[in-house]
């Protein structure tokens, strides 16, 4: 029975018995992991009030060999990121993020699957809070395209020639990027300030405002194409919480 120490991220928090928890970690070695948190409700712990969701540290556990549950004996925390709870849109990114990650990131070691949840999460505790929307998009649409769903949004899915600057454009959920305005309009209508706003969101520029609509375009296109059949609860959370 190996002990492991690396670098994790809490994703998902459940109590279990009386005492103790069982937390869904990002590791940046082992990959997606469960592990039990024994005694970790128990005030006197040395987890007592460490083992938030959001939360980064070294943790350190022993790794039974094909079983799903290993037993975590010490977390040496190094960013708690509470303050994602202070306000609805980060916390909605945060949570959207995480979960994207539980229900398909792939079950191997992804160091820079890690790196980029990690910084996303700090970057939505740093933005400037009327920022706070616009980095939680871009930063998701950043993880669903590191996952390997991007939408096609440079060329149109039909004829292949970019849309034209400043023309309007429709976007095909199901066949997953935009159609230009000289194809068939079959897909949601983009106005040319939104396929704007859309590629720069994907480009990660900082400062775009999405709309309401960008945020459920995002959100119906991950329900669509990265859910892999799950429910990804925080998504109604974001899009309630963006209007
Ligand atoms: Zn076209």
């Amino acid at each position: 029975m190996p002990i492991v120490t690396t670098r994790s991220v809490v994703l998902q928090v459940h109590r279990y018995s009386d005492s103790s928890k069982i937390l869904r970690l990002l590791t940046r070695s082992h990959g997606p992991l469960s592990v039990i948190a024994r005694g970790a409700l128990r005030p006197k712990s040395r987890l007592s009030g460490l083992l938030e969701p959001f939360a980064e540290g070294t943790a350190t556990f022993y790794l039974k060999r094909n079983r799903d549950l290993h037993t975590l004996s010490g977390f040496e925390l190094i960013r708690e990121r509470q303050s994602l709870g202070l306000d609805m849109i980060r916390f909605a990114g945060a949570s959207v993020l995480c979960e994207l990650v539980l229900r398909v990131a792939p079950r191997e070691a992804d160091p820079l699957l890690f790196d980029t949840l990690i910084d996303a999460l700090d970057h939505l505790v740093q933005a400037p809070i009327e920022q706070s929307d616009g980095v939680a998009a871009a930063r998701i649409w950043q993880l669903v395209s590191l996952l390997g769903f991007a939408p096609a949004v440079e060329v149109c899915i039909d004829c292949g020639r970019p849309p034209g600057a400043g023309q309007p454009a429709r976007f095909d959920l199901q066949a997953g990027g935009l159609r230009c305005a000289n194809c068939p309009p079959s897909g949601r209508a983009l106005a040319p300030a939104d396929v704007e706003d859309l590629r720069s969101l994907l480009a990660g520029a900082p400062g775009i405002r999405p709309s309401p609509s960008q945020i459920a375009l995002l959100a119906d296109f991950i329900r669509y194409h990265a859910s892999e059949g799950s429910h990804i609860r925080s998504l109604d959370f974001l899009s309630t919480a963006a209007r």
